[in-house]
């Protein structure tokens, strides 16, 4: 498969290229030249959930990754339970937050890691990658690409603004992951980051690789499981899937796995009080923003990155996009309405993110469609968040409290490109 650039001036790319590239050199992103589409018997399996990542994923790779070499891929990089847990006969929930860090961004991080590897060990390279997190993301690739040979990680995460778990859980690993504190706010880790990826000094002495969402290896893996959910639903002719959502890139994993086949009636993109996507969906103008904090934190995106992929899909054709995904916002005081509301009927506690999804979907569904909701995140990693809400104490997983007793270890570093890069290139 050769990948295109949204801003189609680069050529194109393998997708080896891709995934080591991140961006394309005009600053475009990677997008598959076709869509491949699913056979019919695929649909009607029984397949565990490495085999169906290994032909949902293979199309991608093909000529460049063996089957043989993806099934054992996708054998390690998806190895948790990912159950779909039933409400009510119109709600499901498809948990995907049962990976090593609690948020699903491990589905898209363990995958990159080892196809990352995989090439390495053919060629001998040396990578360093470098990710600038507002605290999940940064979590996910430090597991990822824990003790994988070859691979450095260097994660920017700006101090005093994400949570103690989170920081916990990017600053406790040591190894090959090196935690840099910065002394600013999240935009100001991405300007590094990308001032970086710009000078030929550091590129020339220490290649880098993103592992931000604008890698297109993050989202092919993220197709996998909306058909997953699909088939643990019993193949439902007429569903929605809402989508809790902030740079999209969740979102046009199940865009891309539509387009393969699979039957979704349509997609509900739920956003917090970053309000972009249904303001452009309404009025048809794209107006980016100053992230908004709320209580779904990693949703706080003001310029979702993705939303290019989402234009390159559909021709900029606003009225198929509409026909395909609807959007909703849904506040803070909201959220926390729903916490409690589907505490109280269900006994099931839902973090900020998942309850943006369910009440996505309640606003959207008539009372006799059948919905299932994205869970993004485990609700002991917002603990601090829910408990204030529910006033009970939420249970925290064994792993996160063990990550709680660690020392954290992390280079406190201003927010100065010329210290960040005589860093890279001196001091590590
Ligand atoms: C990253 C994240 C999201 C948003 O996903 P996108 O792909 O950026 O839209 C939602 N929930 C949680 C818990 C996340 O970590």
């Amino acid at each position: 498969m050769k990948y295109f650039s949204t801003n189609l001036i680069s050529e194109n790319a393998s997708f080896k290229d891709a995934l080591f590239n991140g961006l394309a050199p005009d600053g475009g992103l990677y997008m598959p030249v076709e869509i491949p589409e699913l056979n019919n018997n695929l649909f009607n399996s029984n397949m565990s959930y490495p085999e169906l990542a290994t032909e949902i994923i293979h199309p991608f790779v093909e000529n460049e990754i063996s089957k043989n070499t993806l099934i054992n891929i996708c054998e390690s990089a998806f190895n948790f339970p990912i159950p779909l847990i039933q409400l009510d006969d119109h709600l499901q929930i498809l948990e995907l937050f049962h990976g090593p860090t609690f948020a699903f961004k491990d589905f898209a991080a363990r995958f990159m890691a080892r196809t990352m590897q995989f090439f390495m060990e053919k060629e001998k390279m040396e990578r360093t990658v470098l990710v600038a997190t507002s605290g999940d993301t940064g979590s996910a690739v430090a597991n990822g690409f824990y003790n994988v040979d070859g691979i450095k990680v260097i994660i920017l995460y700006p101090s005093g603004r994400v949570s103690k778990i989170q920081e916990h859980q990017l600053t406790t690993l040591c190894g090959n992951i090196t935690a840099l504190e910065i002394q600013g706010n999240f935009d100001d880790c991405q300007k590094l980051v990308k001032t970086a990826f710009l000078d030929n000094e550091i590129q020339y002495q220490r290649p880098l690789s993103s592992a931000n969402s604008i890698n297109i290896a993050r989202l092919i893996p993220q197709s996998v499981y909306y058909t997953w959910a699909w088939m643990k639903a019993n193949r439902p002719k007429n569903i929605m899937i809402s989508v809790p959502s902030g740079n999209f890139g969740n979102l046009t994993g199940g865009l891309i796995a539509k387009r393969m086949g699979l039957p979704i009636a349509k997609f509900i993109a739920s956003v917090n009080s970053n309000d972009i996507f249904p303001k452009y969906l309404q009025s048809g103008e794209y107006l980016p923003q100053e992230g908004k904090q709320t209580l779904s934190n990693a949703m706080d995106v003001g310029d979702p990155s993705n939303f290019e992929r989402i234009k390159s899909l559909f021709n900029s054709e606003i009225k198929s996009i509409s026909k395909n995904i609807s959007s909703v916002s849904i506040n803070d005081e909201i959220t926390s309405e729903t916490i409690i509301s589907i505490f109280n009927k269900y006994n099931y506690l839902a973090d900020p993110h998942t309850a943006v999804g369910i009440k996505g979907l309640e606003k959207i569904c008539s009372k006799n469609e059948k919905g299932i909701v994205l869970s993004t995140a485990h609700p002991g990693k917002f603990a601090d968040a829910i408990e204030p809400i529910i006033k009970i104490k939420v249970d925290i997983p064994a792993k996160l409290k063990k990550a709680m007793e660690k020392e954290k270890n992390s280079i406190i570093i201003p927010n100065d490109f010329e210290v960040f890069k005589s860093f890279l290139i001196n001091n590590y």
